[in-house]
């Protein structure tokens, strides 16, 4: 009889897809409008109401504190 001792060590960490909870807003490039990204993936396109289609991605606010130089 063999005494198999598997130790299962294979702790990898392994990086799944972040699932992003938090909402990401945008703003539009033209008029500074934001936009969530849960309002625009219920459009059918990506799209500004001024019709503008450039968006940049703003950084929800992080709660830290930065001491000012
Ligand atoms: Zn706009």
């Amino acid at each position: 009889m063999v005494d198999e001792n598997i130790v299962d060590e294979n702790t990898d960490e392994v990086e799944e897809t972040p699932v992003e909870t938090f909402d990401v807003n945008y703003a539009c490039l033209r008029c500074a409008t934001v936009v969530s990204n849960t309002e625009l993936s219920r459009l059918p396109e990506i799209k500004c109401i001024c019709g503008f289609r450039v968006f940049t991605k703003v950084r929800p606010p992080v709660v830290k504190t930065i001491k000012a130089v």
